[in-house]
């Protein structure tokens, strides 16, 4: 599995502090993928003589860019916000390890959490309301190890502290708020419950 973003939610009331951590789950429908995102998402960092493939792609496209803008900014617009990125490939990155900083850190960017496309960031962010509602809240923004793993996951991020109680009330939230059985899956083992 891939590196998770997930925010770390801390509670505080008159008595008690507590924590939890709420991963967000791509389902890697590839609708963030078009090439606008992609020509927001920076650099790839690797040189032409590493791999020649990916510098012909994109020599290719900075060549049809080039045509597009000439011909006017609404066609160059359509160009880029209708085509998918040139290393989507079957709804997958096809350079994954090496992709922009702007693509390894969506939905944690200026731009990402404002994107309406993505249904997984709706409900992440739906769910993130619903346990926040009523308290005072501090969010801190993190991603786990980029060679995660459910069965060591409570280990490597940030330990969330709470009582029975407190999981089963933010359960009831989130099944409220719609999350997903993966998503829940995955939220349990951010909180050592797996
Ligand atoms: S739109 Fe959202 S769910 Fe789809 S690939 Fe992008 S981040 Fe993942
Ligand atoms: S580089 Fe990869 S993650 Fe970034 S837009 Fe293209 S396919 Fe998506």
């Amino acid at each position: 599995m891939a590196e998770i973003f997930y925010v770390h939610l801390e509670f505080r009331t008159k008595n008690t502090e507590w924590s939890i951590n709420l991963p967000f789950l791509c389902t890697k429908c590839g609708v963030c993928c078009t090439l606008d995102d992609f020509l927001m998402g920076g650099e790839i960092k690797v040189l032409p003589e590493e791999r020649p493939d990916i510098h012909k792609k994109l020599k290719v496209l900075y060549d049809t860019l080039a045509e597009l803008i000439e011909k006017g900014v609404d066609i160059y617009d359509k160009y880029t916000t209708s085509t998918p990125c040139p290393f989507l490939n079957n709804k997958l990155c096809s350079i994954y390890p090496i992709r922009p900083e702007g693509c390894r850190q969506f939905p944690n960017t200026a731009f990402g959490m404002q994107s309406r496309d993505c249904e997984a960031l709706d409900r992440f962010k739906k769910q993130c309301i619903a346990l926040k509602r009523g308290r005072n809240t501090t969010i801190t923004f993190h991603f786990t190890d980029p060679k995660f793993d459910s069965s060591t996951a409570s280990k490597t991020v940030k330990p969330a502290v709470y009582t029975d109680k407190q999981y089963q009330i933010c359960i009831v939230k989130l099944h409220n708020a719609g999350i997903t059985a993966d998503e829940l899956v995955l939220f349990n083992s951010l909180n050592g419950k797996s």
